[in-house]
């Protein structure tokens, strides 16, 4: 008997010899596609570019716009680049015959689509249906359009999957099998459906509403697709989402009406570490349930944005990080696949040779029949293989993606991905010419030569495809300043034991409601005897907590003992303070979720804007004492001869930090470690609303060793407390983050030197915004009004980053205003305490009503173009209210709302956007959409705004890599988490000292000096 070996390579042979009889290249439609993907593959430069123009092709009304789009993607290649000459010379003639030139490229464009997409219509994908049927291959469809932005979009896309199931079954009445044996368990019709795309709020961190609410638009699929007799599948997307879908396929399928229903089945992907598991789970799920299912075994199509993804976001890389790994996990999996076929039908979903003989091979060796299993291809790719499959014996059906190119245009960057790609078997066969060995290698081998045998468990993806891409020099010099600091990761609640851990946190804090915090001064807690209630903005009938006030004596105190352990702080190594910091972040992060369950019971944020809040106030901490130990050492200036001069920086004296409450924990544990780190000590004020979460930062900060009235807690009353402080001689620095308002009077009056006073007052100023979104004409709305809905109305538009006022072009005017007012009405409103939530309540009464004043203002000055309606009664939640005609002038565009209302703004054109966007006395964020290389150059050089996203939501800075913060009346142009931060709390100072006697010094002058700052003075 021969081994699963050389049976394996004698199929793989016999497939590439087969395949030889039908060859053809890669890309089978000849060509301007086919130039273009060899030039692809030739030139990455050039296949971004390209994917980006080919990205942006369809949603280009005009061929003027197409041959200005064409222009600025190409124009600019290298000269020395074998694909300049043919851009070079079709972008001159584009601009000599515009209108000819445009259509050709959408005709060639379109072409390139055609060759993955089988039709634009039931009735063109017909067509194809039959042409494939007389080559005995079968089909399963699938309809585009995945990303949908409203429930309403969810509801068109589910309706569209019914038509299309009564038009495949009404035109394949008639069809038989291809293979006459085990027929009943291939139906004819088969369609392929992505979940994601019947409900736009699915969130990872709440499966259970996901289900609810795709549960009802699947089941009237399901039955009419069990009435006719067909099967469905459900594919696989990001990992976000794939819990979900699995959880939702044993939910759904073991629903009495499903239970006895074989026709059922999803597909896995063996690039993710977690597939094994899943499978053997739901192959259990199977026995239990009686009934066969199916799964559509295949690698991922979603590598590249995986591995982006958990890498921004600090997470351990849910795929396989080596290609081999992927193949080989799919072999894992194809054995238990095949060693459960009682109860499992496989489908193998690959074009790999590899692959695809070992299903064949092993299959024969277990004894499972060839017409019990099928393989699946993609429509358009791998002709060669699928006729050398059927004429082998095998059942072959093709997936086939059907719909028109705007909506098909991610699946199209997929496919152009994965067959360009440096690790995919098709451009190794077909473009490469690589050996039929090479290509049959057991990927097993590969990896025991490599890892001496063993499948590599890191979860750090540094390799491959996107090793150039990722930061792989922390620490060096050349590296960019965000780069040598690492950010805490967020929590991924796509994690059921996350999921878990936020529930049982959010009930353990519900237990500590109500209690009672005290002042902490000089180390003493203190209790005043006059509190301050903090109340559940989702429930203002329930104490969060209440918290001792401050008044004046208190104040006087905190001064006094502050400035006492001045003395001392000031002159511990900066070393220490850092480690201080660094042990803070820890307990931060071991009380995580704890921290999390207050702020969602305090200020109000949903689970994960409060973990990305906590997150923060770790990574301010980490990245403060990371800067410390940069800037802190005494460096010389110049190297001269005879004399030494060394640069360095003293704190400030006593810094009174003042914090606002909608990101409760950064925001003061930013300004606080800054400040600290420094050598500063501090007064700590929370704002009222959140003071529980302050005592907790103060709690925080003496279980990681805070020295006695280093660091002081005191709550109080802005107006008194606070302006007392603020005018006091011996505070030197103030570090505030709240309103214009407040801001400004704490400018000004900072400004006034007191008698006794010894340092001008320094004052880091972070004030509000009003923050403008541009959204261009050829922008990807897709993304854009996702992005916006979430800017603007994401923590019930509380952030100063918040999207206030969006910045339309008429001529993309009524298509973004449909589908945002659509979104908006989809949204989740909720108390937080509910994972998923987007919109919960503004913070208190006052917010409550001045919201509803403004909107009231808004009512008067401009047209309420959507409100929703349907807010909870109890707490404080004001429904997402859209305005549209609104003029640049009016209040409600001028003024900080601070809440989830939006101004819609109507402009000619791009220059217009921009003066628009500039007219306002702020300066803090704003966003813009486009996809025009030209229109994002001159956005980034004329958008005034201290941060400037493109292409992305206008709200989330991460701490060193987006550090934070306006101008004009935003700021004084500080930036939280920036490189140059901590200077605001220091005092520079250089020391020179004269090192020649009797004209002899030394040769060497170190470039650090210690000593000098070390020594304690004697008091
Ligand atoms: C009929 C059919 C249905 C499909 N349905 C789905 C679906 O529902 N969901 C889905 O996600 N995909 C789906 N796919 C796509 C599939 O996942 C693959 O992207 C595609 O088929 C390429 O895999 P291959 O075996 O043909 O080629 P190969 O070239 O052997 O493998 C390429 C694959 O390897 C993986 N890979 C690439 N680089 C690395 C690396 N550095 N480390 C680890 N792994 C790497 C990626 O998954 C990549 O797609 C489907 C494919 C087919 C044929």
């Amino acid at each position: 008997m021969r081994s699963l070996r050389n049976e394996i390579e004698q199929r793989g042979m016999r497939i590439f010899e087969l395949v030889e009889r039908h060859l053809e290249p890669l890309f089978s439609k000849a060509g301007f596609y086919q130039r273009m993907m060899a030039l692809s593959m030739r030139d990455e430069e050039f296949k971004a570019q390209l994917f980006r123009f080919v990205d942006v092709l369809p949603s280009l009304p005009r061929s003027r716009d197409i041959v200005k789009h064409l222009e600025e993607y190409f124009a600019a290649t290298r000269e020395s680049r074998k694909s300049s000459d043919l851009i070079h010379n079709g972008v001159r003639v584009a601009r000599i015959v515009p209108w000819v030139s445009g259509r050709l490229l959408r005709w060639n464009v379109s072409g390139m689509a055609r060759q993955f997409i089988a039709g634009r219509n039931p009735g063109d994908v017909i067509k194809m249906l039959r042409k494939r049927r007389a080559q005995k291959i079968g089909f399963t469809v699938d309809l585009l359009g995945e990303a949908v932005v409203s429930e309403g979009e969810a509801d068109e896309y589910a309706g569209r999957c019914l038509v299309l199931l009564e038009r495949l079954a009404d035109e394949t009445e008639d069809w038989t099998d291809s293979r006459d044996k085990n027929s009943e368990l291939f139906p004819v019709v088969n369609l392929s459906v992505k979940i994601s795309a019947l409900y736009s709020q699915m969130n990872p961190a709440d499966p259970a509403d996901a289900i609810t609410h795709l549960a009802p638009r699947l089941r009237p699929i399901l039955r009419r697709a069990r009435e006719l007799g067909a099967f469905v599948n459900f594919d696989m997307e990001s990992y976000a989402t794939k819990n979900t879908t699995l959880e939702l396929f044993r939910r759904i399928f073991t629903e009495d009406e499903f239970k006895d229903w074989p026709h059922a089945g999803i597909a896995i992907q063996a690039y993710l570490r977690d597939s094994e598991a899943d499978l053997r789970n739901l192959i259990d799920w199977g026995r239990g349930r009686g009934t066969r299912f199916a799964v559509r075994l295949v690698k991922g199509a979603y590598w590249d944005y995986e591995t982006i993804k958990s890498h921004q976001n600090g997470w351990s890389c849910p795929v396989f990080s080596h290609k081999p790994e992927s193949d080989a996990n799919f072999e894992v999996l194809t054995r238990l696949l095949l060693e459960n076929e009682p109860i499992v039908t496989a489908a193998f979903g690959s074009h790999n040779v590899r692959s695809i003989a070992h299903a064949q091979a092993l299959a024969d060796e277990l004894g499972v029949d060839r017409s019990r299993f099928e393989f699946q291809l993609l429509y358009g790719m791998a002709g060669p293989i699928k006729r050398a499959l059927v004429e082998m014996g095998y059942r072959v059906r093709e997936y086939c993606p059907v719909g028109e190119l705007l909506p098909g245009m991610s699946y199209l960057v997929r496919r152009l991905l994965e067959n360009t790609s440096n690790e995919g078997f098709l451009r190794a066969k077909f473009a490469e010419n690589v050996s039929e060995a090479e290509l049959l290698r057991d990927p097993f081998e590969f990896l025991r030569q490599s890892r001496n045998g063993e499948l590599p468990h890191s979860n750090n993806v540094t390799t491959h495809a996107m090793k150039d891409r990722l930061p792989s020099h922390r620490g060096s010099l050349d590296a960019s300043q965000g780069d040598t600091f690492e950010n805490a990761a967020l929590t991924t609640f796509a994690h059921e034991e996350n999921q878990e851990r936020m529930r049982a946190a959010l009930r353990e804090m519900r237990t500590l409601l109500g209690k009672e915090y005290p002042l902490v001064i000089g180390g003493e807690k203190i209790f005043t005897g006059k509190t301050i209630a903090s109340i559940n903005p989702s429930s203002p009938g329930e104490v969060v907590g209440a918290v001792s006030e401050a008044g004046i004596p208190e104040a006087e105190r905190a001064v006094k003992v502050a400035r006492d352990a001045f003395k001392e702080w000031r002159w511990t190594p900066f070393e220490e303070r850092a480690r201080l910091l660094e042990r803070a972040a820890g307990v931060m992060e071991r009380r995580r979720f704890e921290l999390s369950a207050l702020e969602v019971f305090e200020v109000g944020k949903p689970w994960t804007e409060a973990d990305a809040d906590i997150r923060e106030a770790i990574d301010f901490c980490n990245f403060y004492a990371h800067q410390m130990r940069l800037i802190g050492r005494p460096h010389l200036t110049q190297q001269m001869p005879g004399e030494e001069s060394y640069y360095h920086y003293w704190p400030r004296g006593v810094a009174f930090v003042v914090a606002p409450w909608n990101f409760p924990l950064a925001i003061l544990c930013g300004m606080t470690s800054a400040a600290l780190v420094t050598g500063n000590t501090v007064i700590m004020k929370p704002a009222e609303q959140s003071a529980v979460c302050g005592a907790m930062l103060m709690e925080i900060f003496e279980e990681a060793g805070v020295p006695p009235g280093v660091l002081n807690y005191l709550p109080g009353k802005g107006s008194v407390m606070g302006a007392h402080l603020v005018d006091h001689k011996d505070v030197d620095l103030i570090a505030f983050t709240g309103s214009r308002e407040v801001g400004l009077k704490i400018w000004e009056r900072a400004g006034i030197t007191r008698p006794g006073q010894r340092e001008l007052k320094h004052v880091v100023c972070e004030m509000g915004g009003k923050n403008p979104v541009i959204i261009d004409s050829d922008a990807d709305l897709d993304e854009a009004i996702v992005d916006c809905t979430y800017s603007a109305f994401g923590y019930q538009g509380q952030k100063c980053s918040a999207l206030s006022r969006l910045i339309l072009l008429e001529e993309n005017y009524g298509r973004v205003i449909e589908r945002l007012l659509k979104a908006a009405a989809s949204l989740r409103i909720g108390n937080p305490e509910e994972p998923g939530i987007t919109v919960g309540p503004v913070i208190d009464e006052t917010a409550y009503k001045r919201i509803l004043n403004y909107i009231e203002i808004g009512k008067s000055e401009a047209t309420l173009a959507y409100q929703r309606e349907d807010v909870p009664s109890k707490g404080y939640f004001i429904p997402p209210t859209i305005f549209v005609d609104v003029k640049p002038g009016m209040r409600i565009a001028r003024e900080e709302i601070f809440g989830p209302v939006v101004s819609v703004i109507k402009v000619r054109d791009l220059e217009e956007a921009i003066a628009v966007a500039n007219g306002t006395d702020y300066a803090l964020t704003a966003g813009f959409f486009s996809r025009s290389p030209a229109n994002i150059e001159r956005a980034k050089a004329q958008i005034e705004a201290g941060n400037l996203y493109i292409n992305r939501s206008c709200t989330g800075a991460i701490v060193g890599r987006h550090p934070f913060g306006g101008f004009k009346m935003s700021g004084g142009g500080t930036k939280a988490g920036g490189a140059d931060y901590l200077l605001h709390f220091l005092l520079p100072r250089v020391v020179t000292e004269n090192v020649t006697r009797h004209g002899f010094a030394p040769e060497e002058t170190p470039r650090y000096r210690d000593e000098f700052l070390w020594p304690k003075p004697k008091h």
